[in-house]
């Protein structure tokens, strides 16, 4: 039986079979092959070599599974480019200690946040003063309303050519900006949080939706546990990029109470936003009494 290898994505698992996008065309796929061995499970968002026997048309077989390039638990996905945070200006307001932890675990995952500021027809100016608060934290920061087409227009330019997967509380707007950013796409209002809910109790199936050539979102929102226990109290500084521009007395200074600390200055001074110091701060404390009632 002859053959011959093709690579591909995996952009759907259902019932033990693999959806591969290949080019135009989505093989399904049963797994085989020595990842199996080695007890590598495929995921959405692989890159996987396939063979498609010649007499199937349309069954193939993964005969190997591409190193990742990062990967989270919930949802089961893979090689992502990108986490859309996505917060309202207002309805629900804005709780900005959470929107640092979406940040902190995103990039504890290796994936690069971008902030989405969205339902700005509701208060521009509140939508603007937000923007200033992460102006000099690393992260892009994009404004956006499904009712003004050219910030809709600056989401899909950040979409483009990347696989995304978006985040943020549920009711800011996530499922009406991908409609709006693809008519036709068709998400129920709230069914990207939705799914998020159902996924404790179901089986769900996550699925790969290509909204452009080459440019993937993940159709269920990241993120779900804002769990920072895992995170060191030590290291929490280095996941609050505007800090590490300054250089304080002590090397080790976790910016809290030392003297000497640079950081703290900066926030006097006006340097860096208040709020990311508080945040750091309150997130910080956090961990500690975490650390405090482990060690009892
Ligand atoms: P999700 O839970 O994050 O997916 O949020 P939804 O997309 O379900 O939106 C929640 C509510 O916010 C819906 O009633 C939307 O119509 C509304 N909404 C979403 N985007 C905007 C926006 O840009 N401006 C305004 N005013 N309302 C929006
Ligand atoms: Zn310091």
């Amino acid at each position: 039986m002859e053959s011959n290898i093709k690579k591909g994505k995996i952009i759907k698992i259902l019932g033990g079979f693999y959806y591969i996008q290949h080019g135009d065309t989505m093989i399904e796929c049963r797994a085989r092959g020595n990842f199996r061995k080695e007890k590598i499970k495929p995921l959405v968002g692989d890159y996987a070599d396939f063979r498609v026997p010649k007499d199937k048309e349309h069954l193939g077989y993964i005969e190997k599974i591409y190193d990742r390039k990062n990967s989270l638990i919930r949802p089961p996905v893979s090689n992502i480019d990108q986490s859309i945070v996505v917060f309202a200006v207002k309805d629900p307001n804005p709780n900005y200690i959470i929107l640092d932890k979406f940040l902190i675990n995103s990039l504890k995952e290796n994936i690069n946040p971008v902030i989405c500021i969205n339902k700005i027809d509701l208060d521009e100016d509140k939508a603007k003063e937000i923007g200033e608060y992460y102006k000099n934290s690393g992260f892009k920061v994009i404004l956006t309303s499904k009712h003004r087409d050219e910030t809709v227009e600056s989401l899909r330019e950040v979409l483009r050519g990347k696989t995304s997967v978006f985040a943020g509380p549920s009711g800011t707007g996530k499922s009406s900006l991908l409609n709006t950013v693809k008519p036709g796409l068709n998400l129920k209002i709230g069914e990207i949080s939705q799914k998020l809910k159902r996924g404790k109790h179901t089986t769900r199936h996550v699925e790969m939706i290509e909204i452009f050539s080459d440019s993937w979102v993940v159709d269920t929102a990241g993120f779900s546990s804002l769990d920072i226990k895992d995170i060191d109290k030590y290291n929490l500084k280095e996941y609050y990029y505007e800090f590490n521009d300054y250089y304080c007395k002590f090397n080790d200074c976790l910016h809290y109470k030392e003297p000497g600390c640079e950081v703290r200055k900066a926030v006097e001074d006006g340097d860096i936003s208040e709020l990311r110091y508080k945040n750091y701060l309150k997130i910080f404390s956090e961990i500690q009494e975490g650390d405090y009632k482990w060690n009892i």
